[in-house]
């Protein structure tokens, strides 16, 4: 795609937004990074601390920082709603003409930020990192990543980027345009793809985590993999059909012959070997028995997406705020 780029200064002010949950460990090593790293951009910053209902230490320290620091503006949600969710209530807290989004455990360097700020400067309303690497990360998480990747760009989008997380710079317009998104099942990159705008990834190796464990297990990958399908994808639908109507073609034949055998035995009196077809009879009911729910678990995951919808319900409720003021909050 051909964009038509517009250059512009650096934002006048970059709000960082930063989801923690369960972070007691890396918030020392964030903040000593951090504040080296922000001493030396050009721009004003905000730092948007999102404390994702963590049962550890986190709040104590991110209040703490909250006060030796004015840039620290702290939200605590009043659970854990999980690693999405918490970004977007960052993002709707944020006031930067820019956006940067990150993890907590530095595998998203900080540094990466000023190749960001070069190409947001070239007009570029989303600039995503993109790994070339990856360190410190099992052989297993990177095999589903990568599966993950391949398969997400078939399902949800074809502008999806391969090998890219949610550490993002975002323009306040195309902010604006994502922070109007109010599904409650999230894929933000999937949504970002969505609504498109001038792009361009930044290449960055990935570093292990400073500290901590990852809080993505394997159950809240599948649970992302399953938003990103059934949320963007009408596919899992259609596969249903597909098999349902593969499935009765295979039965048509089946039957078909299994009539043709019988009139052959009944009413022409052939001497063949005629057994009552308990094989095909069990195999048929497999078929169809296995295809049939299939269908219906995939339907069903629609169905309670739409339950969950039309319930209407804010995204997350915040505990209380720190160092930035509750009206900052776009969407109540
Ligand atoms: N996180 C969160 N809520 C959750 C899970 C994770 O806010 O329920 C945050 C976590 O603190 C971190 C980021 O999301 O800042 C990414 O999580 P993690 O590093 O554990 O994931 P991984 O890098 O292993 O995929
Ligand atoms: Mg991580």
């Amino acid at each position: 795609m051909k964009y038509f780029l517009e250059k512009r200064s650096n934002p006048k002010l970059l709000s960082l937004v930063i989801p923690c949950y369960n972070e007691e460990s890396v918030l020392p090593h964030l903040k000593e990074r951090l504040t080296s790293f922000l001493g030396k951009l050009q721009t004003k910053i905000e730092l948007i601390l999102v404390n994702d209902g963590s049962v550890d230490n986190t709040i104590f320290e991110l209040v703490n920082w909250s006060k030796e620091d004015k840039r620290v503006k702290v939200i605590s949600l009043s659970r854990n709603f999980g690693h999405q969710i918490a970004v977007t209530a960052g993002m709707d807290y944020a006031s930067g003409e820019a956006v940067v989004i990150m993890d907590a455990d530095l595998q998203d360097p900080p540094e990466v930020i000023f190749e960001m700020l070069e190409k947001y400067r070239e007009g570029y309303d989303v600039v995503y990192g993109q790994r070339i690497a990856r360190s410190g990360e099992s052989w297993f998480k990177k095999i589903t990543a990568w599966a993950f990747y391949r398969l997400m760009k078939i399902l949800v989008h074809k502008d999806l980027p391969l090998d890219s997380g949610d550490f993002r710079l975002i323009s306040r317009r195309c902010l604006d345009a994502l922070n109007g998104l109010r599904e409650n099942h999230r894929f933000l990159r999937g949504m970002n793809a969505w609504i498109g705008f001038p792009q361009t990834p930044v290449f960055y190796k990935r570093d292990a985590r400073v500290a901590g464990e990852t809080k993505y297990p394997l159950q809240k990958m599948l649970k992302l993999a399953m938003n990103a399908a059934v949320s963007f994808s009408p596919l899992p639908l259609r596969f249903s059909l597909a098999l349902g109507i593969i499935v009765a073609f295979v039965g048509f034949f089946v039957g078909a012959y299994a009539l043709f055998r019988a009139f052959q035995h009944f009413i022409l009196e052939m001497p063949i070997v005629y057994n009552p077809g308990w094989a095909t009879i069990v195999t048929l009911i497999c078929l169809i028995g296995g295809s049939i729910l299939i269908s219906i678990g995939i339907l069903g995951e629609y169905i309670a997406r739409i339950f969950e919808e039309s319930k209407n319900r804010p995204l997350y409720v915040v505990e209380f705020v720190k160092g930035i003021s509750e009206s900052k909050r776009l969407h109540k």
